[in-house]
């Protein structure tokens, strides 16, 4: 562990620790992260600063960034700019993977920066988490990796080299992670069935790495995710781990909509006028876009439901270059069938406040983390579809805790069969009506709410970090 040789920063700036956050690329590690700038600088006095890294990767990025710079002033922006970087030995990996490895590779750049923040501590994301421990260390500043993530998987990532030691030579199986489940083969995501993936190499060097940190945070809440969180910290998963912070689900920061509004057609305006919990709200997230066939299925799906719905489309995978429109991926003539009914967009909705608005009773979603915790906070059903990455992972969660259900057979990434229209409405209807499921998903909130309260387990986790900063 780093120990800090000099009188901390904290000493010189009253008392308030200098936080620095490093935030990795895509939304869903961006968001987390935003939200935990405004719970240590609003609800903890600390001072805190977040590395932009330029140039960003997407519009949504670059004004998710700006509305929390805008709407919070007391935290501070330090510009990284990236070191020249040629993607093209990556030409076949996923632009996402593609730009951690940018970062990664400018993690020397950092140095400098944190020396001239003055930092207490360094917060940054998990993809950047071995390259970045070593840069801390060599300035004595304590080095905290945010998992942004569940802890399930966090607990995969810390076992997984061990993993694939005793495993050398054969194809990922189950993972067996001890003291918390077994992870079935199928949940394992895509890239870290090949050795050679560039997500893989940097998974592996990342979870090699988490020892030397000096604490980790995750987004999630003890009664959450039980099992994984005490084998984290019991050092059950993997031994000699730094402290353990589970402090979420970290509250979703409200940033003048304005906009997002505007460009959607105003979904709020049509959210109010619809009744109570009969909206299913369907996105798949910032990251992935539904093959052409999937998508037409999912829109029979959708109709023939008889539901209304708040569809969010992904055309592309990153959102510059999301130019095709909505009739060319949906057509015309579905469009004007479920006009009044549905509100189908393109573009950015404030998903948090889709998912507090009353009119909403139902949330269709490939189970991201950040999702799968805003799901919490407002307790709406899930209906898990989870495509890529840990999104089974996640779904695995949401189905053990009862916030949702997941139809484990359909269509994961790379999987040809395509879920039926028919399919598709069978189980909504099923899902909408299913008044167990609507209280399981209430007594989810109320532990969410819990956790995050005062003196819960989330606050104190939380306050407990904010400690170690200071001192
Ligand atoms: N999100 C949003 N509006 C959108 C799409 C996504 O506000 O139109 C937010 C969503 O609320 C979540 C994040 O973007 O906070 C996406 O992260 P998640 O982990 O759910 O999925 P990913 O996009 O990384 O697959
Ligand atoms: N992740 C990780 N190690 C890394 C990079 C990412 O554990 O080196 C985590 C990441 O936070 C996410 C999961 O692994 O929980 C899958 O990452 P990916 O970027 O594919 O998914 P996304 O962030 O879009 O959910």
């Amino acid at each position: 562990m780093a120990s800090r040789a000099m009188p901390s920063s904290s000493d010189r700036t009253g008392g308030a620790p200098r936080v620095v956050l490093l935030p990795s690329a895509g939304m869903g590690h961006l968001v987390p992260f935003g939200r935990l700038a405004v719970a240590l600088s609003s609800g903890h006095a600390c001072d805190v600063s977040v590395v932009t890294v330029l140039p960003t990767v997407s519009s949504a990025e670059s004004k998710h960034l700006q509305g929390l710079f805008d709407a919070f002033p007391a935290v501070r922006r330090l510009d990284l700019h990236l070191a020249p970087f040629d993607a093209s030995e990556f030409s076949d990996a996923d632009p996402f993977y593609v730009r951690y490895e940018a970062v990664r590779r400018s993690a020397p750049l950092l140095g400098p920066l944190l020396a001239d923040a003055d930092a207490s501590a360094l917060v940054a994301d998990i993809a950047l988490a071995s390259v970045v421990i070593p840069v801390a260390k060599e300035l004595l500043i304590p080095c905290y990796i945010f998992f942004t993530a569940s802890a399930t998987m966090f607990s995969l990532l810390a076992y997984f080299p061990t993993y694939l030691h005793s495993n050398a030579g054969h194809s990922i199986g189950d993972v067996d992670v001890p003291g918390v489940y077994r992870i079935p083969m199928s949940s394992i995501p895509q890239a870290l069935h090949d050795p050679n993936n560039l997500f893989t190499q940097q998974f592996v060097a990342n979870g090699r790495s988490l020892a030397e940190a000096d604490g980790l945070l995750v987004n999630t809440f003890d009664a959450f995710e039980p099992e994984a969180v005490t084998a984290l910290r019991h050092g059950t998963v993997a031994p000699g781990f730094p402290p353990v912070f589970a402090l979420g689900p970290l509250s979703p920061v409200g940033f003048p909509a304005g906009e997002a509004a505007r460009e959607s057609g105003n979904y709020t305006t049509w959210l109010d006028a619809q009744p109570a919990r009969s909206v299913v709200y369907v996105s798949f997230g910032s990251r992935k876009a539904l093959l052409r066939d999937q998508l037409s299925e999912l829109a029979a799906g959708l109709e023939a439901s008889g539901c209304r719905f708040l569809w969010v489309v992904k055309g592309t995978v990153v959102d510059r270059d999301d130019d095709r429109e909505l009739r060319e991926l949906l057509g015309e003539v579905f469009l004007q069938r479920v006009n009044g009914r549905a509100l189908v967009t393109k573009a950015w909705v404030e998903q948090e406040e889709v998912l507090k608005h009353p009119a909403v009773g139902l949330f269709i979603s490939h189970c991201g983390w950040n999702s799968v915790t805003e799901a919490t906070v407002s307790g709406v059903p899930v209906l898990a579809w989870p495509r890529f990455a840990d999104q089974r992972v996640s779904a695995g969660v949401v189905a053990r805790r009862g916030l949702g259900v997941w139809v484990e057979r359909w269509s994961w990434e790379g999987e040809e069969r395509v879920v039926t229209g028919d399919e598709i409405a069978e189980k909504v209807k099923s899902v909408l009506a299913d008044e167990t499921l609507r209280k399981n998903s209430t007594m989810v909130r109320e532990a969410a709410a819990a956790a995050v309260a005062t003196g819960g387990t989330s606050y104190r986790s939380l306050a407990k970090f904010v400690r170690r900063c200071s001192t």
